[in-house]
């Protein structure tokens, strides 16, 4: 589904140009550290914990609401968060196909592409399902 506000497309960098193209194809990359295995967000070819050499992967498309924040004083009302992928960083990104309303911190979310005006899908996120096992 796709959010009602719209989005500039993204200007692609050497770092990222590999990243847009994987996400225009809905795949959602991270880069991993060669020397201490750790992923980061944003994209870079240098590992910000150690310095070491980076390589594409496929990132979680999962996670946890860390913080957030709606905007509802804007022609089209929109939220955006801190996302603490599972078993990933942390990135700033926006809640998509959802009651702003009932958001949360710690609340469990999914990878949501997002068009946008002619360029690569962005990353958003929608809060995931509930599941019956948790009660
Ligand atoms: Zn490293």
């Amino acid at each position: 589904m796709m959010s009602a506000r719209s989005m500039p497309a993204p200007i692609p960098t050497p770092d990222t140009e590999a990243f847009w193209q994987a996400a225009s194809e809905s795949r959602f990359l991270l880069r991993r550290c060669l020397s201490c295995a750790r992923t980061h967000w944003y994209p870079r070819a240098i590992c910000p914990h150690c310095l070491g050499d980076t390589e594409w992967v496929e990132g979680p498309t999962t996670g946890t609401i860390y913080s957030y924040t709606v905007m509802r004083r804007v022609p089209v009302p929109y939220a955006v968060a801190y996302v603490a992928l599972d078993d990933g960083p942390t990135l700033l990104t926006n809640l998509v196909d959802c009651d702003f309303d009932t958001l949360h911190i710690g609340q469990p979310v999914t990878l949501a592409w997002v068009a946008t005006e002619g360029g690569p899908n962005v990353p958003c996120f929608t809060p995931a399902a509930e599941s019956s096992a948790a009660r």
